[in-house]
């Protein structure tokens, strides 16, 4: 069940540029465990490419949210989105990429952080549809072909910087064309590709994101989008090739691969007890006095990885007395 787009997207022109480190080769910057994302300066310091094999990734968000095929391809291809826009993200930064169709998925969330870690989730983990006309899964139908695109780029010190487009496809990667369009002016191509197997897990997954450096050419240009035309399905591709670094290599000669990074990123959450405590002495003296007399006990649940946590009523007590010395100070 394949499900590929290849588009022609703008890319942030002021973005910042790898070309200075041409002719270094630098590895295993994030995360644990095999590189799974691959970036180099090509086309004589004009083009910056980057690629991912997202299996992995996607066959972890699968198993936390219970992920339908439809949802699953949909979600992989937000992951793996997030993690290709996010591979500049410093210490305290944050990309969240957001998409809100009309569609049956009802909506989507990817966030990718520093360390090599994303996660994110769908509304409707179980969606069904029909085949598209390709006869692939139809991320399209599902996300819905109305709806907004958002990118938050959260730096840690300012506020968070959000940019937003109207959808055109729903299918993810010529939606994140429409926004680059209409943000920038830095032309990029971008492909995303989820191949889910019968038994419902992800047998294949992968990405590019080429994106031209200041000073590129319209014939560099016009030879990125030719390669990637020519190119088989990025999904068929990731399967053949099970690489980062061969997924680049299959767009350009390895001759031409100049400060090559390897990166490893994983489906990863920071969520903890501690943080779900300050959520709920953050609902205030009263609304915890509700659900104390009410209830008796809360479970909270992280949308981002459906990890649980369960509170008493000694448990809620103290995070009561914990608001009310608040409230007083
Ligand atoms: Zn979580």
């Amino acid at each position: 069940m394949p499900s590929d787009k290849h588009n022609v997207i703008q890319f942030p022109a002021n973005d910042e540029t790898a070309a200075g480190e041409a002719g270094k080769e630098r590895e295993d910057k994030a995360g644990a465990g095999n590189p799974n994302v691959a970036r180099a300066v090509v086309a004589q310091g004009k083009v910056q490419a980057a690629a991912i094999i997202g299996k992995d990734i996607i066959n972890e968000a699968i198993r936390l949210h219970g992920l339908l095929p439809l949802a699953a391809a949909a979600l992989g291809r937000g992951l793996m989105g997030a993690v290709l826009l996010g591979l500049n993200l410093k210490d305290q930064d944050s990309l969240t990429l957001r998409i809100k169709g009309d569609g049956p998925l009802e909506g989507l969330l990817a966030q990718a952080r520093p360390g090599g870690q994303v996660r994110g989730y769908v509304g409707n983990p179980g969606v069904e549809l029909p085949k598209n006309a390709q006869d692939k899964l139809d991320v399209g139908g599902a996300v819905g072909h109305n709806g907004f695109l958002y990118v938050t780029k959260d730096m840690g010190l300012k506020e968070p910087y959000t940019g937003t487009s109207a959808l055109v496809s729903g299918e993810i990667a010529e939606d994140l064309a429409a926004y680059f369009l209409h943000s920038e002016q830095t032309p990029s191509v971008v492909s995303l590709g989820v191949l889910i197997d019968v038994d419902g897990s992800c047998l294949a997954a992968g990405g590019f994101l080429i994106k031209a450096l200041p000073g590129a050419d319209d014939q560099t240009l016009a030879e990125m989008e030719h390669w990637l035309e020519v190119l088989p399905p990025v999904s068929a591709l990731a399967m053949q090739l099970g690489d980062a670094v061969e997924l680049l290599q299959a767009l350009f000669p390895k001759e031409e691969l100049q400060a090559l990074t390897l990166e490893t990123w994983n489906f990863s959450c920071d969520c903890s007890r501690q943080r779900m405590e300050k959520a709920l002495i953050s609902l205030g003296e009263q609304e915890l006095k509700d659900i104390l007399e009410e209830d008796g006990k809360s479970q909270l649940r992280c949308n981002f990885c459906n990890n649980t946590f369960d509170f008493s009523a000694n448990d809620l007590a103290d995070l009561l007395a914990e608001a009310k010395k608040r409230s007083r100070t």
